[in-house]
């Protein structure tokens, strides 16, 4: 089986822990940046831009010889994240990603290279993760709709529940082809692909040249180098406390993921039903409340996060324990924090 990483480990302390949030409250949601104290180095200056994309917030930031440039390059990772989006949404109809979705359990459809790729990984995650990964969830995700409250019923989770499996999807990476086989396969890529973008994203501003930025696309966050010699501050964001952050990870060149159960849920009858789904059900996975994931890219962090978030704590860890240069953090149910054993956790 193929690894999935191959970068050295990078260690990491925690700063903080749940116990004490109270000086970290004003830090931003999801997973956010603190600005460390700017040495400014000849006419070289921050530049910085945000915008919506992909449902989530987009944002990148880099150390830049002049604003030309810097808008040049912003201005190309913002075009990458719109082509992207066009290529690989469920919800644009004209995307490659609805063609297979209508089309491939009939005949084999023809795609880009690029999207058999990205499916690839995606299957050697569910591989790995013995199926916890698995981007045919969406024969049955397909029908919550978090915005107005509604989950899918008992007899269309029965109906659709076989067709959750990734052997059903069937690549041919010669012809260029997907085939479902079975009538049922939907597939979404929404555990993989932003944390793909990222990387196509740090790609261009890496091969510009580059020393010192970010990306980051909602939960998915790709360090270039560090920050002026010191590390990035990362801050992970607390599961059940708005703008409140669970613990601070200083970092530097390395890609770090977040999946919660706090992103698009609604919660009925006592029951959260949230967006990551559990392919043995077909309902949200309830182990934990969320997953860190740190390594070398952001496509391997998005889908490990989503992966660990289903597996639970013990078998998540199991996962991470036997991929070299993956760290985890998980927050459980009863909000208690467990690291990888490369990370040391916080002092009580
Ligand atoms: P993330 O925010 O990266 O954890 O990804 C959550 C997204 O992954 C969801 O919004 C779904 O699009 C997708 N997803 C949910 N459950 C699974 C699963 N078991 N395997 C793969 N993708 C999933
Ligand atoms: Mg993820």
């Amino acid at each position: 089986m193929e690894r999935i990483s191959g970068q050295p480990n990078v260690k990491v302390s925690c700063l903080n822990s749940l116990n004490s949030l109270n000086s970290l409250d004003r830090l931003c949601g999801f997973v956010c940046v603190a600005l460390l104290l700017l040495t400014s180095t000849a006419n070289a200056q921050w530049f910085e831009r945000s915008w919506n994309g992909m449902g989530t917030r987009i944002h990148v930031e880099l150390w830049g010889e002049t604003e030309l440039q810097a808008n040049e390059l912003i201005d190309q990772v913002h075009e990458e994240f719109l082509r992207l989006e066009a290529s690989m949404s469920p919800y644009i109809e004209s995307s490659e990603l609805s063609e297979v979705n209508r089309l491939a359990s009939k005949a084999p459809v023809k795609v880009s290279s690029e999207l058999i790729q990205l499916i690839k990984k995606s299957l050697q995650v569910s591989q790995l993760s013995h199926g916890a990964f698995d981007i045919t969830y969406a024969s049955i995700g397909r029908y919550y709709d978090y915005r107005n409250k509604r989950a899918p019923d008992q007899s269309q989770i029965e109906a659709n529940l076989e067709a959750i499996n990734y052997r059903h999807v069937v690549i041919d990476e010669q012809k260029s082809t997907i085939y479902f086989s079975h009538s049922h396969v939907y597939i979404d890529l929404g555990g993989i692909a932003k944390g793909y973008s990222v990387d196509r994203a740090i790609g261009i501003l890496k091969k510009a040249g580059i020393t010192s930025g970010l990306v980051s696309a909602g939960g998915d966050t790709r360090l270039i180098g560090n920050k002026l010699g010191k590390p990035w501050i990362v801050a992970i964001k607390d599961p059940r406390r708005e703008d409140a952050s669970a613990v601070l990870l200083p970092l530097e060149e390395v890609a770090i993921s977040t999946s919660g159960d706090y992103e698009r849920y609604f919660v009925q009858d006592g029951v959260r039903y949230h967006h990551i789904i559990s392919p043995k059900t077909g309902k949200s996975a309830g182990e934990v409340q969320s997953v860190t994931i740190i390594g070398p890219d952001s496509t391997t962090t998005d889908a490990l996060s989503t992966t660990v978030f289903v597996l639970g704590v013990e078998k998540g860890l199991e996962l991470v324990e036997r991929l070299p240069g993956i760290d985890a953090i998980i927050v459980d149910q009863q909000r208690k924090m467990h690291y990888s054993s490369e990370l040391t956790a916080p002092q009580k």
